[in-house]
């Protein structure tokens, strides 16, 4: 009888049952991370400013000049993506008339705003990951949407709950400054905008700012060149549905082969005259299976069938139980295999060690599947080995596709494995360079990806002063202080939204609407109780920063084996995770009680 997958008995583990070998594949393992690793880590790369600025700018919205604002509003919500739009949704629902939405970008939509590129799609499904469906009355036309209609519910969302009121795009905060005596925010922009808030919401996203490799002579590129994240159709023709037509006599080399680079690589495959994609490390790329919107499956819909589906979703994917799994796709039949990198619950009816070990051999099954695909449907053998990623399933965001790996098979497709030069090794005039040979482009594209901030309020590019003048930086020296992760002692009425200190998830709009949910239900209570400050408690806050470590040995064990990447700072993750490891179910649920059981005494502070 083949191993159960919850059978500890590690002798029926054996080479020969399982079909493999756990130790040959560890090994393995770790020699590609050996192979991957680089000494200087996260600084290998280059931010999307200064001389490199132009990679950043807003190709799809002209900026145009306006007047300085100088006025007083109840809230401000820094960040017009999903999480900005949900909290602006649930603060009018609060009863608030007085909001200002500010954003970068030249509109609403956030990371669905600036990422265009062709392929673009939610690697969710949309009827999960799209938020307030069922307020807005939309029901998404594919199971997995086009970035374009995730956009367009951005904007719906906007107006439906009338968020375009008062807005500020092109525009960012450069200064929050505490009153205490009127308490409220003095805030700054870089438009020369001196308002007041009540509340400030910092909604500013984490994967946010375009980053790109610090290659050698990158600048000495004299072709054109653009980040995924800014995609210039003026050059290559076409629109986020493909038809790339002025590339039909181009050279076209590609940089990164992550979430984006599978969505874009197979359109610029189709269309280019030459495509040259330059990986480090492959992904893991499972089947997509995408269809069009059933309609009478979306007629036959009850009200609250969204909540039901995300919580559904939310569930299993993070380990809990549930009878049926409402949205059967890959990420939740590779549930287990999430949970020790995005917490969850744990079947505690295992020891820890055999826990981690029955979730290693399911992992391993679930790889060796994956790279079994490659071989499927690659027909060069030499690629097809170059496309198999050895490392395990959550160590770097799993990706879909059903025409990515068929790209390979193209004869104007090359691909060029730069792993072994731990990335392109330098950049010429008219070619990129990997190793001595010398690959002559017209065109470079860069899907490297984005830096990773939570907030700007972390990454210091938003300078915030709270009572006394002091600034956050300095209050979090010895790291971040909040409870809950929304807010700080010492800067009443400042929210931030994000992982730190919260939950995380693969559907992180969820997150994101627990998370407006229980901001505008705080404020509605502040507001109720004629408190002017929401503001926690020191020893509040040093007991969640206790819950928070309490749990996070598990995750960081699991990224420190993990390949370098994103998610472990480089192959050097932080000694915590920094997200409350029981999950977001459990979390969800004590933040409920918290609300319901008088937790708000402790954070609504009268004038
Ligand atoms: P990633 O950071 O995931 O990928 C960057 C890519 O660039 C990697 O393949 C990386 O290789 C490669 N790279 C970096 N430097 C070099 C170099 N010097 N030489 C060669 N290659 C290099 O960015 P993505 O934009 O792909 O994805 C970021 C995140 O955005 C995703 O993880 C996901 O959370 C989100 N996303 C979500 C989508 C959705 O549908 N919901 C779609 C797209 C993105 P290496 O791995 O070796 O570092």
């Amino acid at each position: 009888m083949s191993p159960q997958p919850d059978d500890p008995d590690r002798s029926r583990f054996a080479p020969e049952e399982l079909g493999f070998d756990p130790e040959v594949l560890r090994a393995k393992y770790r020699a590609e991370r050996e192979r991957r690793l680089r000494p200087d880590g996260a600084a290998q790369y280059r931010r999307a400013a200064g001389e490199f600025g132009y990679y950043a700018a807003d190709p799809y919205t002209e900026r145009v000049d306006r007047e300085t604002v100088h006025d007083r509003v109840e809230a401000l919500v820094i960040g017009g993506g999903f999480g900005g739009l949900l909290t602006g949704a649930r603060l009018r629902q609060a009863g608030l008339t007085d909001i200002r939405m500010l954003d970068e970008a030249g509109d609403f939509g956030g990371t669905w705003y600036w990422n265009r590129y062709p392929g673009i799609h939610c690697d969710i499904e949309s009827y999960s990951y799209l938020p307030l469906l069922e307020e807005v009355g939309y029901v998404p036309q594919w199971r997995y949407s086009p970035g374009e209609e995730i956009r367009q519910h951005a904007i719906a969302i906007a107006k439906h709950f009338d968020l375009y009121r008062d807005t500020l795009f092109h525009t960012r905060v450069t200064e929050l400054r505490w009153d205490e005596e009127a308490a409220e925010w003095q805030v700054r922009t870089d438009r020369g905008d001196a308002f007041r808030a009540r509340y400030v919401i910092v909604s500013s996203g984490t994967l946010t700012q375009p980053k790109l490799p610090g290659i050698p002579g990158i600048e000495t590129f004299r072709g054109h060149t653009f980040h995924t994240s800014r995609w210039d159709y003026g050059y290559t023709g076409g629109s986020p549905d493909g038809g790339l037509d002025r590339l039909a006599d181009k050279k076209v080399g590609v940089v990164g082969t992550g979430a984006t680079g599978i969505q874009v690589i197979p359109h610029l495959g189709r269309d280019a005259q030459h495509l040259y994609v330059f990986q480090r490390t492959p992904s893991s790329v499972d089947v997509r299976g995408n269809r069009p919107t059933d309609p009478e499956w979306a007629a036959s819909l009850k009200p609250g069938w969204q909540r039901e589906r995300m919580d559904n979703f939310l569930t299993i994917v993070t380990g809990g139980h549930a009878e049926t799994d409402l949205v059967g796709d890959g990420w939740t039949s590779s549930a287990r295999l999430q949970r020790q990198m995005l917490s969850g619950t744990v079947d505690t009816s295992l020891s820890d060690e055999d826990r981690e070990y029955l979730d290693e051999i399911a992992d391993f099954r679930k790889m060796n599947e994956i790279r079994a695909r490659v071989d499927e449907v690659v027909t060069d053998p030499a690629t097809a080995e170059l496309l198999k990623p050895w490392y395990r399933y959550m160590c770097k965001r799993p990706t879909f596709s059903d025409f990515y790996l068929q790209t390979f098979n193209r004869p104007n497709v090359t691909l060029v494995d730069t792993a072994d030069h731990g990335g392109i090794t330098r950049m010429t005039e008219n070619a990129v360079v990997v190793g001595d040979e010398e690959y002559e482009v017209d065109c470079v594209i860069f899907a490297t990806g984005f830096e990773v901030g939570i907030s700007g309020v972390l990454s210091g590019t938003l300078p915030v002063y709270g009572r006394d003048g002091i600034p956050l930086l300095q209050s979090w020296s010895q790291g971040p202080k909040t409870l809950h992760g929304f807010y700080s002692n010492g800067f009443p009425n400042l929210f931030h939204l994000g992982s730190l200190q919260n939950a995380t998830a693969v559907n992180f709009v969820h997150i994101l609407q627990e998370q407006a949910t229980h901001i505008g239900a705080v404020v509605a209570e502040a507001r109720k109780r004629d408190a002017h400050r929401v503001e926690p408690t020191t020893a509040a806050e040093e007991s969640w920063i206790a819950t928070i470590r309490a749990h996070s040995r598990d995750t960081y064990r699991f990224l420190a084996e993990c390949t370098p990447g994103y998610y472990n700072n480089e192959g050097k993750p932080r000694p915590h995770t920094n997200s409350f490891s029981p999950g977001p179910v459990v979390f969800h649920d004590l933040l409920r009680r918290w609300r319901e059981e008088g937790g708000l005494d402790d954070v609504l502070a009268r004038a």
